[in-house]
């Protein structure tokens, strides 16, 4: 059986993963609990400049916040994109920490309070619109605060997006404006004092198709520059978004890139280029720039037999990473690969499952994997916890204490 590609990325020292270059029973004695979440800036870092050799170096790569808001992973991305994307005060704060211009960051959403436009609009941030309502109140904020706030408007188009893990574009949608609404809402902008940047694009996430996604990229594009014939001002931005996924079961693929990359260049050259000279052409990941990057680190703390299946008990579980536990937007359970962290030599395997800590049968971070045999004290690591993990768990439920983020 071949190593899941994402495993393949992290080195084995001893008996040990290492990330980072620091062997996993040495981390976790630095770090000082369990459970913990450790990224590698490396990997990150490479992901990026492999990003760049592979999409035209007229495109520039922006970081979806949303996908890990760790200020250390922000800060470290904010050394290799161009631009920061946001959808919260929060993240806005986080991001505006950064050495990134504010007018690099945008800010995406919907529901955004007047309370968060307000400070968007101070900062000088892209506020990405998704709504007349939205439009509306940021006039307001603007004459009131006298500074004319920097927007775009998302688009809902009028197709959708196959094979994307979540959809976010196309039918209805909370997200956006529908593609038939926006000329005549540009036509009310044009009286206003927003200064109209152009236009934002995101039709879903986790995509591992390339084909698709080319597709979804020229359909945006055509009806993005349709669109434009009805703007008020010259389009500065065109946001493609992105949606680029990564292999997290045994079954994916991992995405091909350069057909997407070679699509785009078409596009940017042959079509945004020619029509609008002025466009800075934006790609916007999350999940793909920093999901493999990152580990969950637990502590076995039971070995028990049931009926003759064995349950390792870890003392982590989906309150920290409820992605693994199939419970974050998985239609049906599968596992996340996951290694005895500290047992990385071992050959002989045994089948297990392993479950978390929360009274509920739905804790279960590992059903009927093979793993080396392991007891109470061994490490258990689950992989691709880089993206959607702490951040996008119910850190709440059960009361149990925060893990520890580290960036090696
Ligand atoms: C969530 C989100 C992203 C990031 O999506 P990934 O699948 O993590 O790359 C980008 N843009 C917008 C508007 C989003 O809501």
């Amino acid at each position: 059986m071949s190593a899941h590609p994402s495993i393949a990325e992290f080195a084995v020292a001893g008996d040990c993963l290492a990330v980072g270059g620091v062997a996993l029973d040495r981390l976790a004695e630095r770090v000082g609990s369990t459970p913990f979440f450790a990224y590698d800036r490396q990997l990150i870092t490479s992901r990026v400049a492999y990003l760049r050799s592979v999409l035209p170096a007229a495109v520039k790569l922006s970081y979806a916040v949303k996908a890990n808001p760790m200020p250390a992973v922000v800060q470290h991305l904010a050394g290799l994109v161009d631009a920061l994307d946001v959808a919260s005060a929060l993240e806005m704060k986080v991001a505006l920490d950064t050495p990134v211009p504010p007018s690099q960051v945008s800010f995406a959403g919907p529901g955004k309070t007047t309370a968060e436009l307000t400070q968007a609009v101070a900062a000088g941030v892209t506020i990405e619109m998704e709504s007349p309502n939205e439009a509306r109140r940021l006039v307001e904020i603007g004459d009131r605060l006298g500074i004319r706030p920097r927007v775009a408007l998302r688009v809902n188009p009028d197709f959708q997006v196959k094979g994307s893990g979540m959809r976010m574009g196309g039918g209805p949608q909370q997200f956006g404006v529908d593609v038939e609404e926006v000329p005549a809402l540009l036509r009310s902008l044009a009286e206003t004092d927003l200064d109209f940047l152009g236009f934002h694009v995101f039709a879903g996430s986790q995509n591992l198709h390339a084909d698709i996604l080319c597709e979804a990229l020229s359909k945006n594009v055509a009806l993005l520059l349709r669109l434009a014939d009805a703007c008020p001002s010259p389009v500065r931005y065109l946001n493609l978004g992105g949606g680029f996924g990564i292999p997290y079961f045994d079954q994916d693929r991992p995405l091909d890139l350069s057909p997407v990359g070679h699509t785009l260049g078409e596009l940017v050259e042959g079509a945004i280029r020619p029509q609008l000279p002025d466009a800075r052409v934006v790609i916007e990941l999350g999940r793909y720039l920093v999901g493999e990057a990152g580990v969950y680190v637990t502590r076995i703390v039971d070995r028990k037999v049931s009926r003759g299946r064995v349950y390792l008990v870890v003392d982590g579980g989906l309150h920290h990473q409820l992605a693994a536990s199939g419970n974050f937007g998985q239609v049906i359970r599968r596992n996340y690969p996951i290694v005895i962290g500290n047992r990385m030599r071992d050959t002989a395997l045994e089948s297990v499952s392993v479950v978390g800590c929360l009274c509920t049968p739905l804790d279960l971070l590992g059903d009927n994997v093979m793993l080396p045999h392991a007891d109470v004290g061994d490490l258990v690591v689950i992989f691709q916890a880089g993206a959607y993990g702490l951040t996008a768990s119910p850190t709440a439920f059960l009361g149990h204490p925060m893990p520890a983020e580290v960036l090696l």
